[in-house]
């Protein structure tokens, strides 16, 4: 009642082009095939590059709009096999308690929820602030910030879910911290990937068969 009213006076609008609708427009989507990065021990998945409309998604993720989760999250959904665990790299305590949700822990559960699996948010972020605003080198040089308590993870392969991949970092400390839980990570999925160096080496993208790129590792 008090949503349909507010959506009456301020109406959804996509959060990267201003159509009318709720969270991301189907034009602003990415229609292409997700892009493959390869980390030091992981692959990674996106839906697009990390710039126009994909950005706009992200920022707005973050910023807490549970339309744009939905939306991301059944786009998610394409990219998931049906029974896997996703584990969301979750947000500080602070940043969810000021936004009232975590965006990725929602991707997350949403694509799970659709493409029938299942969502373990097991792990916390102990320490320091999020990556917004950082320099790359600071993000580089942030360790150790995830921890993962649950033994629910023992001798799972699980895949991550985060809104956005630039240095790899954050992903590459969230497959550590789920490896010292005795899990094994598959391969990463986010919604956008920033294409520039990873690691002092060009992030050569992949555009092709995601699936190949999979059995190497
Ligand atoms: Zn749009």
């Amino acid at each position: 009642m008090w949503r349909s009213f507010l959506d009456v006076v301020f109406p959804a609008q996509c959060a990267a082009c201003n159509a009318l609708g709720r969270g991301i427009c189907n034009a602003c989507l990415p229609a292409t095939a997700p892009i493959c990065v390869r980390l030091k021990r992981l692959n990674v998945l996106a839906l697009g590059p990390y710039e126009g409309a994909m950005r706009a998604a992200v920022l707005a993720l973050k910023d807490g709009r549970r339309d744009v989760a939905q939306v991301l999250g059944a786009a998610i959904a394409s990219l998931v096999r049906s029974g896997s665990l996703l584990v969301p790299v979750p947000t500080t305590a602070a940043r969810r308690r000021a936004r009232g949700i975590d965006g990725v822990v929602s991707v997350a559960r949403t694509a799970a929820h659709i493409a029938g699996g299942e969502c373990f948010d097991v792990l916390e972020q102990c320490a320091g602030d999020t990556q917004r605003g950082r320099s790359r080198a600071q993000r580089m040089a942030a360790h150790g910030r995830f921890r993962c308590d649950s033994n629910a993870l023992a001798g799972l392969a699980v895949t991550l879910v985060d809104d956005v991949c630039t240095t790899g970092t954050t992903l590459e400390d969230c497959a550590e911290a789920i490896e010292a839980a005795g899990g094994r990570v598959e391969c990463a999925l986010v919604v956008a990937v920033a294409l520039r160096e990873t690691d002092g080496r060009p992030a050569a993208p992949n555009t092709g068969p995601w699936w190949r790129l999979r059995t190497t590792s």
